[in-house]
């Protein structure tokens, strides 16, 4: 489930990202420093949502993770994931770790010249 903030998300990334009970691709952890560094504090995301997120690895009976997912522009995102009884928060990232050294990503392709500025 979510809702839209600002622009239209891309629909192929929304289809990419997998469901409600899915962790998207290249979910993995941050830390606190690169999550303050991270767009969420810089820009606006086109989708937001929540997710209960269930490992499918071996032996992870039932194991499921809560979340609230930031979408931006780019295929990427950043989320939180809380533990309640600690009373923590946890930060993670996702999509592709882009690397425009050389004006296309050279993990995915994408062109660095899709960035939009008009927020
Ligand atoms: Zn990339």
């Amino acid at each position: 489930m979510g809702y839209q903030i600002n622009n239209m998300p891309d629909p192929e990334w929304l289809k990419l990202t997998g469901g409600y009970n899915d962790y998207p691709p290249g979910w993995r952890r941050i830390t606190t420093k690169q999550f303050a560094q991270s767009k969420f504090f810089s820009f606006n995301p086109v989708w937001v949502e929540t997710r209960q997120m269930l490992s499918k690895a071996p032996g992870a009976k039932g194991s499921m993770t809560p979340a609230i997912l930031h979408h931006y522009w780019d295929d990427t995102g950043v989320a939180m994931v809380h533990d309640y009884r600690k009373g923590t928060v946890y930060y993670y990232a996702f999509g592709c770790a882009h690397d425009y050294t050389t004006g296309k990503c050279s993990k995915c392709g994408r062109s660095a010249d899709n960035f939009d500025t008009s927020d």
